[in-house]
């Protein structure tokens, strides 16, 4: 790859999921069995992959996306939030038999949510799909995947990155259990705390007191599984860099979080994983880029909705200063 100034940057190829986010906001979650009164509706766009490209993109990265929609005004309003942020959308595919996926969201006072996904045409997103944009990967720095989508079409899009030396960057989510080939094929590995512990198998994972000392187990049992960097988000307690990689510098690494008074959670990790993928891409390190993604991400907390929601770089950069 060149290295002249005037070469682009380097590709982000985000594969994977967008869904209509369908939010209501209320006062609490419902408990099983209870309906409630809500105040206020909204369709947004959503889905993990298209929220992190555009996170990315949003934030300077060249960002490529790969996806299914269906022919529907959702598939529409999905492409054109997409294409606005900048990503190029040229392999985002729309699917004859399936409906654009959808994502029924509660909202509640404190800003936390709860999410039920349907696929829709997310399920026919399929290793043909990564054959079909391989040249993508042929300039790509980060390759960024989920677990919306089938674990084929994953396992086909890490195989393609790494095929080309790009960093495959998974964010386990939602949660699911996957091949220890995956594990082999991920660089970075991007979890919740919830994630983590399932991952894990521990009940729980360190409390809210940071302490290396109760991390260093978890960071060894990563690093047995075969993954030597980890991040770890846990909401509005900051995040915490596992880099048994790390150069010269400490491998475990908190990241404090930013105050911000949250509004609405729902997709700060995908502006997290975004924001991560972008200061990769751009050579940084991985507590470098988790420094840069917590910002990003509290700033996405302080509006409603994911996409609209997520900052530019000037932004993060006004907060960082
Ligand atoms: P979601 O599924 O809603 O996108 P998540 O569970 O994947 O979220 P979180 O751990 O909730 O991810 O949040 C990701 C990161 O966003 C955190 O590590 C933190 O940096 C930032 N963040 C989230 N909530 C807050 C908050 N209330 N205040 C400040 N930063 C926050």
């Amino acid at each position: 790859m060149s290295t002249e100034a005037s070469a682009p940057a380097s590709r982000i190829v985000v594969v994977g999921s967008l869904n209509a986010d369908l939010t209501i906001y209320c006062d609490r979650l419902p408990l099983p069995g209870e309906t409630l009164h809500g105040h206020g509706f909204a369709v947004n766009p959503g889905g993990k992959s298209a929220n992190q490209a555009v996170a990315a993109s949003k934030l300077g990265g060249r960002v490529s996306l790969v996806g299914a929609i269906g022919d529907d005004p959702n598939g529409t309003m999905l492409l054109d939030s997409t294409a606005h942020a900048g990503v190029d959308v040229s392999r985002v595919r729309r699917a004859a038999d399936a409906a654009t996926g959808v994502a029924i969201i509660s909202v509640d006072a404190a800003g936390e949510n709860s999410i039920i996904i349907s696929a829709g045409a997310n399920g026919t997103l399929a290793p043909a799909d990564v054959d079909a944009a391989v040249d993508l990967f042929d300039d790509a720095a980060v390759a960024c995947l989920c677990l919306e989508v089938g674990l084929d079409t994953v396992m086909a899009a890490a195989q393609a990155a790494r095929n080309a030396g790009a960093t495959v960057l998974l964010n386990l989510s939602p949660y699911a259990e996957v091949p220890q080939a995956l594990v082999r094929l991920s660089d970075v590995l991007l979890v919740n705390a919830h994630e983590a512990s399932l991952f894990l198998g521990k009940e729980a994972i360190p409390g809210t007191d940071f302490d290396a000392a109760e991390w260093e187990p978890l960071r060894k049992q990563f690093a047995d599984r075969g993954l030597q960097r980890v991040l770890v988000t846990l909401g509005a307690h900051g995040s915490v860099v596992l880099d048994s990689n790390a150069a010269g510098a400490q491998p475990i690494t908190f990241i404090a979080p930013t105050k911000v008074a949250a509004v609405d959670t729902t997709g700060a990790g995908d502006a997290f994983t975004g924001a991560v993928a972008v200061r990769l891409a751009a050579g940084e390190s991985l507590a470098e880029a988790a420094a840069f993604a917590s910002v990003a991400a509290a700033l996405a907390t302080t509006k409603k909705g994911t996409q609209a929601a997520y900052p530019d770089a000037a932004e993060v950069r006004l907060v960082r200063s």
